[in-house]
């Protein structure tokens, strides 16, 4: 049996890996997560099954457990839950990565850090290349996140280079679908549920602020072709995006004509050092990952996710 480590499983994104990885027979998963901003019944179907095993810990304490692969997911992820306790948050990028390098190190597994588009903070380059090194404010509400998630990336490297430990690196843009959490307030889990309940639409700033949304299946495909089918070499990072962009006020219309909402749009102030633009160049996921690309559109996958939050609101 491969044993895989997810930290972070019971998340949006590390339960839909969880799911997807349990299909192979040959795979025993291992979730570890604290339930910080999961929920288990993200994992809920997956609980009985014979290659599947939770485990309730806080990747910013060591531990060991025997592994051939380890995917570090684990870290909120939305603006509101991350900056809820931003010391918390550096200490679970930073502590958590270090224990998984320990981790790595001792077993000679590859580890696979889900990194993200904030390394590139407010960027001045358009779309994001991986070349570029980012803009980010050190100081400010969201450094927690930002800085943090830098800091992983340096010491994934740092082990490569010192130790020889098997790293691969990708940076994600930001992704929906079923399994997210209804409450953990990121744009797209907002407004479909204002939508469906006949609430107001909240808009950030003038809504001119862009950002590429990625359906699901589409970022699991590019983590599964990263681990099992790239290049031992080729360690990242790499973009998995979709190249879609649109700006907010577009997203709340998409929303509103796609659920026949008769919710109105209202605006309420823009977060310190939210982003400007934001889209994902992904030439280096196509050449490396076998012409991998993020292909479901907005509207598709919004066709997907919206019975799952439909689901939550009966
Ligand atoms: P999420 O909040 O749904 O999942 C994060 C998971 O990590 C949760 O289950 C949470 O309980 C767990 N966790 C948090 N702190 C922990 C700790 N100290 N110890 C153990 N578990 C802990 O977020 P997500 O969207 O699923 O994001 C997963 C990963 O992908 C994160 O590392 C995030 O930074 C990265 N990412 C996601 C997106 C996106 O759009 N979804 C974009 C860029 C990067
Ligand atoms: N946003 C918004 N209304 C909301 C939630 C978010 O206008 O109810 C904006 C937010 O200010 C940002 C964009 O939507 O400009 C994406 O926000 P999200 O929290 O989903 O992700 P991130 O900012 O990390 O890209």
């Amino acid at each position: 049996m491969r044993r895989i480590l997810i930290t972070g499983g019971a998340g949006f994104v590390g339960s839909n890996l969880c799911a997807r990885l349990v299909q192979e027979k040959e795979n025993h998963v291992i979730c570890l997560d604290n339930l910080f901003t999961g929920r288990m019944v993200n994992i809920e179907p997956l609980m009985g099954l014979p290659n599947f095993e939770f485990i309730k810990h806080d990747v910013q304490e060591y531990i060991d457990i025997p592994c051939d692969q380890i995917y570090n997911a684990a870290c909120p992820a939305s603006p509101p839950a991350y900056q809820q306790s931003p010391t918390n948050t550096t200490k679970t990028c930073v502590l958590g990565i270090l224990n998984m390098l320990e981790l790595a190190k001792k077993y000679d597994a590859t580890l696979m850090q889900f990194s993200t588009s904030e390394v590139y903070g407010d960027p001045e380059v358009h779309p994001q290349v991986e070349s570029y090194r980012g803009c980010v404010n050190p100081i400010g509400i969201r450094s927690c996140y930002d800085e943090g998630k830098r800091c992983a990336e340096a010491l994934c490297f740092d082990y490569h280079r010192e130790f020889g430990t098997k790293i691969k690196v990708i940076r994600i843009f930001n992704t929906y679908g079923p399994n997210m959490d209804p409450q953990d307030g990121r744009v797209v889990s907002n407004f479909i549920i204002q939508a469906l309940k006949g609430e107001d639409l909240t808009i950030y700033g003038d809504g001119s602020q862009t950002r590429s949304f990625q359906y699901i299946d589409d970022l699991i495909e590019g983590i599964y072709r990263m681990m099992n089918t790239s290049r031992g070499d080729f360690l990242g990072p790499v973009n998995l995006g979709n190249h879609g962009e649109f700006t907010m006020l577009e997203l709340a219309e998409k929303v509103l004509a796609m659920t026949g909402s008769k919710s109105k749009i209202v605006f309420r102030p823009l977060p310190g050092d939210d982003p400007t633009r934001r889209q994902a160049n992904t030439d280096v996921a196509y050449r490396e990952l076998q012409g991998w690309t993020s292909k479901i559109t907005l509207e598709e996958g919004l066709k997907k996710t919206i019975p799952y939050f439909e689901n939550y609101c009966r």
